[in-house]
């Protein structure tokens, strides 16, 4: 048996495989009931997934996205869960962290030329779809290309932050992105936390910037590791949170919509602060 709540998941609309229509009804099928969609940096997957979860009267879609910022050395993902995501300046500001992105793949296929292991931009466009191009799509490609064997590959020796063919990127800083996942009337919350640097000190500072959550239960985590942050997320007055970060990639680390221990207790809290903020309605 599976989770009922799923608050992490990616569709066609960032680096996903299955569309937000697959990707709802896979979830359904394996008894997920509350699903949060949350792309790398944009809404646009949200219409289709709406319309597809009003054909299932008893499965709430919370509109979510995941955002990508940056600390010294280390990635910070923030998950915002009942965002506003009509909201035009919202849109405006993904709309420029998206272009960044997509100068940022560019850099990256420029380099894996000049390292002898050319991709086809064209076909990276095309793995990429309606969404933003990102490194799983680079990847993708360089193993069509044939200069690896697999996805990780790939990563291990090109696109790794440590890789040849790696480009930083710009990005907002996590109490950017929590101020403004905030000013939407988001709630925040701290994506894949196990193996962040300074853990502590981080959610010190993200706290004071409106935290709410954190991912406690996610893929591959044991027992152990779960029991560590959910000893931090209690310490901090944090939601134990989590999610599958569904792509739909398979490997030994990906999980299936709902294949994670999240219990119902903190995915019903998580409710009822929305509706306590009056972010409901957007459902
Ligand atoms: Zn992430
Ligand atoms: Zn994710």
């Amino acid at each position: 048996m599976g989770s009922r709540g799923d608050l992490h998941t990616h569709s066609t609309f960032s680096d996903g495989i299955l569309t937000p229509t697959e990707l709802i009804e896979l979830a359904y099928q394996r008894g997920v009931r509350i699903m949060a969609l949350t792309d790398h940096d944009t809404t646009e997957g949200l219409p289709e997934a709406f319309a597809v979860a009003e054909h299932y009267p008893d499965f709430t879609l919370i509109p979510g996205i995941e955002m990508s910022t940056d600390v010294p050395g280390s990635e910070v993902h923030i998950l915002g869960h009942f965002i506003d995501w009509g909201d035009d300046q919202f849109e405006l500001q993904l709309v420029r962290l998206r272009e960044s992105r997509l100068g940022r793949a560019r850099r990256m296929a420029d380099k894996l030329e000049q390292l002898g292991k050319p991709v086809s931009w064209e076909r990276v466009e095309s793995l990429a779809g309606e969404g933003a191009v990102g490194r799983p799509h680079i990847a993708r490609a360089l193993v069509e290309a044939g200069h690896v064997s697999s996805v990780n590959e790939a990563f291990d020796l090109y696109l790794s932050r440590t890789g040849p063919a790696y480009v930083e990127r710009e990005r907002l800083t996590p109490a950017q992105v929590i101020e403004t996942l905030t000013a939407v009337h988001g709630l925040p919350t701290l994506a894949h936390p196990r193996d962040l640097e300074g853990l502590e000190g981080l959610l010190e500072e993200l706290t004071t910037a409106g935290l709410i959550g954190m991912e406690v239960y996610y893929q591959d985590y044991t027992p152990d590791v779960v029991e560590r942050l959910k000893g931090l997320a209690d310490r901090f007055d944090l939601l134990p949170l989590g999610g599958s970060d569904y792509h739909g990639f398979g490997g030994h680390q990906q999980r299936q919509p709902g294949d994670i221990p999240l219990p119902d207790e903190p995915v019903e809290r998580l409710l009822a602060l929305a509706r306590e903020r009056g972010a409901l309605e957007t459902v």
